[in-house]
């Protein structure tokens, strides 16, 4: 079988210009009708996401599209539909509608059948069932638990309702932070399980609960987080899940991946808070397949960085895992044919 494509616009003065002729290349294949772009669209003081500016165009190549994401699972802006909206209008991505497809907090959810690995149906945010046409726009950085993030992550994790990305991490149950615990009793009452108890402060018993993140989203003190003091077969288990969830993403769906090689941090949009890339601009690549477009991605930045892994440096996470296991499961290829493409 022949390896599949990987499109590289490498003129970094013109990303615009790079983006609307990969949405011209989709265009060709999707025609006229409803798409959508899974985006992320930054936390707070973050200013490394794919800028929306450079995405301008895909209206002129798809009137109907929308910017689709669902809410995630710490404290923040994002952790609820309104301030999620709100948050993705003030950083720009305002000349599309925005379809959290979660719904208001998590509810709104669907279970995909997928029976690989360690899941059997999938979480994911129920209105993703409206599309059948998508485009993963993935910013490509760091990520201090699978070494870095792109389109396996961006689809994977970031399609996952609360419940979902839950149980992507429920490997670990969340931890109270006694010391911002005021014992107010809320996460008692909400747990739909009775895993957590008070005493001076609220803990949680990791045997009984279900990983659903309630508690994190209702604490009034943000006493409650996703237990991120992570070991390395854990971070190698959290990497095969995001596969596994990618795999029911994409199921009965199709897809294409843009991947920006643009402001690269060591880790990911999803801190509040500003940070300095750590290398330049490499460009964008397109590709049908997800796995291909993140090696080729991968591959790029250990070439500009004399041929080592800055993510592993930085880390010490090997986030090869999630390529090899995405490989495994049938969601791509490693070995991909890089296209140039003139700017
Ligand atoms: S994650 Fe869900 S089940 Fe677990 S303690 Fe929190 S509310 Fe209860
Ligand atoms: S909701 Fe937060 S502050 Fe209240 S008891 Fe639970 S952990 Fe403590």
């Amino acid at each position: 079988m022949d390896s599949p494509v990987v499109y590289f616009y490498g003129d970094v003065s013109s990303l615009r210009r790079g983006a609307a002729g990969f949405f011209d290349i989709i265009q060709k294949d999707y025609g006229a009708g409803r798409v959508g772009l899974k985006v992320h669209f930054g936390e707070g003081r973050n200013d490394t996401y794919v800028r929306p500016e450079w995405l301008m165009d895909v209206k002129s190549f798809f009137p109907e599209a929308a910017f689709v994401e669902c809410n995630v699972l710490y404290r923040g802006h994002r952790t609820v539909r309104e301030s999620h909206v709100a948050m993705a209008r003030s950083h720009g991505f305002d000349f599309l509608p925005v379809d959290i497809l979660d719904g208001e907090s998590g509810e709104l959810q669907a279970e995909v059948p997928v029976n690989v690995g360690r899941t059997m149906k999938a979480k994911l945010g129920g209105n993703l069932l409206n599309y059948k046409r998508l485009v993963a726009i993935s910013h490509f950085k760091g990520h201090m638990a699978t070494g870095f993030g792109g389109a396996l992550k961006n689809i994977g994790m970031g399609l996952g309702s609360r419940a979902g990305k839950m149980d992507m991490h429920s490997i670990v149950s969340p931890i109270v932070r006694g010391d911002r615990c005021v014992a107010c009793g809320t996460c008692v009452r909400d747990c739909p399980v009775g895993a957590v108890s008070l005493g001076t402060v609220a803990s949680i018993d990791s045997g009984k609960c279900i990983g659903c993140a309630h508690c994190i989203s209702v604490c009034p003190s943000s006493a409650i987080d996703i237990n991120w003091n992570m070991s390395h077969e854990v971070n190698r288990v959290l990497m095969e899940k995001i596969a596994e969830y990618a795999l029911a993403a994409i199921k009965g769906r199709r897809w294409w991946f843009i991947n920006f090689i643009t402001g690269v941090t060591y880790d990911c949009d999803c801190f509040d808070l500003k940070q300095e890339p750590f290398m330049g601009d490499l460009g964008i690549l397109l590709s049908r397949d997800p796995v291909a477009v993140d090696q080729a991605s991968l591959d790029l930045v250990k070439e500009k960085n004399k041929g080592i892994d800055p993510f592993f440096k930085k880390h010490g996470v090997d986030g090869t895992h999630i390529l090899e296991y995405g490989e495994k499961i049938g969601l791509g290829a490693r070995e991909y044919e890089l296209k140039k493409v003139c700017g």
